[in-house]
């Protein structure tokens, strides 16, 4: 999914769940979960794109879905808690991006790109966009029902 997507995702649940010891790692894992839902994203033909092209899109994703993430939960949930499960919703396509962006073909990389390619759904747009529009939307709306 988008990196916004999946920032959105890891700050509902800091929102929702108190406890970051359960928090934390249902961010983790909702990384991959998240990910098997046919999508589309920017990493979408990445061999077929500059390096450049790739980098500043993925940045640019990254900080728009960081900044809207803190605008819709910031001032209700404990930051540092907030950015942490944010940084654990997104560390799996981090660790890609060494593969995708200086062809570190290699451990750890490597095994996060393979698991990052069997696990992503594929969509077009705009239904790939939709379909995490409705991804978000019902997970805040489910986790935000129990509050
Ligand atoms: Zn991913």
């Amino acid at each position: 999914m988008t990196a916004t997507a999946h920032a959105l995702i890891g700050g509902t649940i800091a929102a929702s769940i108190q406890n970051p010891t359960i928090g934390i790692p249902l961010a983790a894992i909702s990384h991959p979960i998240a990910d098997m839902i046919p999508h589309w994203d920017f990493g979408v033909g990445w061999n077929r794109k500059s390096k450049l092209v790739l980098f500043f899109q993925s940045a640019a994703d990254l900080t728009f879905g960081v900044i809207l993430t803190f605008l819709i939960f910031g001032s209700s949930t404990d930051r540092l808690y907030l950015f942490f499960a944010i940084l654990m919703a997104e560390v799996w396509d981090f660790m890609q991006m060494p593969y995708l962006l200086f062809n570190f073909k290699f451990f750890p990389f490597s095994t996060f790109y393979r698991f990052g390619h069997r696990t992503n759904g594929k969509a077009k747009l705009p239904l790939g966009i939709l379909t995490q529009v409705a991804t978000v939307a019902g997970l805040i709306l489910i986790l935000r029902s129990f509050n």
